[in-house]
């Protein structure tokens, strides 16, 4: 069958994002006299937080943003954390702060995130700059949906008046997408696991974001011909002949025969996130530095 959809290209897009934040860093470290820092803080040994923390620390080395993260043992105790994070909170040479999710069981994630300094926060995910991003003042945002935003905005992708549909409602997507949407003047649904008819409410989209992390839940007969169709889930399944990779949220195939612009995983809002991460990082280095 012949594929029709044009592909948004995350991977692209990120590599350019990449280049002009080294080229940023580069101009402004002579002025300022050190690099940006950024400390990705991980506890346990998940496998796939191992792999995301490499990707980011790879990827700041290649923009020239020192890491100063940390690997801690699974039971390392919530006090120690956050002395760690206060310190880095006080560290001039540290503009970001990330804790990889999710934390062993013993820990509370949200009181950790909540010690970040909004302003070194380069997951966007304290309740201060969420209430920036409810209020459409400048801030950092969440690393997810402003890729996605970066995304549709590099193919000019139109949102003012629109029919956008987003199919999670986590606070880590699905809720700052629908607001970063409503903030571009789209007309936003949000759509959850307590949704009835969700094939409706999907077919309504002219923009349609999938973040669940339910290999395949949106089926092509669920979208409307010609939408721009956005996959952020991330699942790992295993094929019949027991190898094992990476799937979003879409049946892409299929989707890709209806819709006018899809995204694939991987290689689309995976590495845009990352760079939205460095962006985040860059950004407060700029503005701590009175740039
Ligand atoms: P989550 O589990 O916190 O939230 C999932 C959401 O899906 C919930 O709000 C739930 O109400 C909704 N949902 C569950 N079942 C549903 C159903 N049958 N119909 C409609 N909605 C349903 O997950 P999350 O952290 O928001 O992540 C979602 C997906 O995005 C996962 O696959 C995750 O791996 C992926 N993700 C990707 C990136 C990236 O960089 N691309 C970043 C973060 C998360």
């Amino acid at each position: 069958m012949e594929t029709k959809a044009k592909i948004l290209d995350g991977k692209a897009l990120a590599a350019k994002i990449q280049q002009e934040l080294a080229e940023t860093i580069t101009a402004s470290q002579a002025k300022i006299g050190r690099p940006p820092g950024l400390a990705v803080l991980m506890v346990g040994d998940n496998p796939a937080s191992a792999a995301y923390v490499k990707n980011k620390e790879k990827a700041c080395e290649k923009v020239g943003i020192a890491s100063y993260g940390r690997h801690f043992p699974t039971q390392t105790s919530q006090n120690e954390l956050e002395a760690v994070i206060e310190e880095l909170n006080q560290d001039e040479k540290v503009d970001g702060i990330l804790v990889q999710l999710p934390l062993p069981e013993h820990l509370d994630a949200i009181s950790l995130l909540h010690k970040i300094a909004p302003d070194k926060d380069a997951d966007g995910l304290h309740p201060v700059n969420l209430g920036r991003l409810v209020r459409e003042e400048p801030g950092l945002r969440s690393c997810t949906p402003a890729g996605v935003m970066g995304l549709l905005e590099e193919y000019k992708i139109p949102l003012m008046g629109k029919q956008a549909v987003v199919v999670g409602r986590s606070i880590l997507v699905g809720k700052p997408m629908a607001l970063m949407l409503l903030e571009a003047n789209a007309t936003v649904t949000i759509a959850h696991s307590r949704t009835q008819d969700l094939k409706t409410i999907t077919q309504s989209a002219d923009i349609l974001i999938a973040a669940v992390g339910i290999p395949g839940l949106i089926t092509a007969s669920m979208v409307k011909p010609g939408a721009v169709v956005v996959d952020v889930g991330i699942n790992r399944v295993t094929d019949n002949n027991g190898k094992s990779r990476l799937v979003g949220d879409i049946d892409f195939a299929a989707i890709s025969n209806v819709a006018e612009y899809v995204t694939p995983v991987p290689g689309g809002i995976g590495p845009m996130t990352v760079a939205m991460l460095l962006q985040n990082t860059v950004f407060s280095y700029l503005r701590t530095n009175g740039i």
